[in-house]
């Protein structure tokens, strides 16, 4: 996985098709998602920095609450704001700082 993104800097994944590029089902996003933890560290550590991997962070489609804290990728799985569940997917792209 971590070669997805080393191979495609500045294309941006969302969480859905890396699900389906891995082969996954959607019951082990949170599974995908911790390892797409384990990548940014990964990659920042084989890049000396040179590149990050940024997330976009999910949305509430019915009142636009974005879901900030981006410490660490996860997928919130309703608006804390209006208890919606229709939240956009968050999406994933490797930043090279040059
Ligand atoms: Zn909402």
């Amino acid at each position: 996985m971590i070669e997805v993104f080393l191979s495609n800097p500045g294309v941006e994944f969302t969480l859905r098709q890396l699900l389906s590029m891995l082969s996954l089902r959607d019951s082990e996003a949170k599974r995908l998602l911790n390892d797409i933890n384990h990548a940014a560290k990964t990659i920042r550590r084989r890049t000396n920095n040179k590149a990050y991997l940024a997330m976009r962070p999910p949305i509430c489609r019915d009142c636009g609450y974005v879901f900030k804290e981006l410490d660490s990728a996860w997928r919130p799985g309703k608006c804390p704001r209006c208890k919606s569940e229709r939240i956009t997917q968050p999406s994933f792209i490797l930043i090279r700082r040059d």
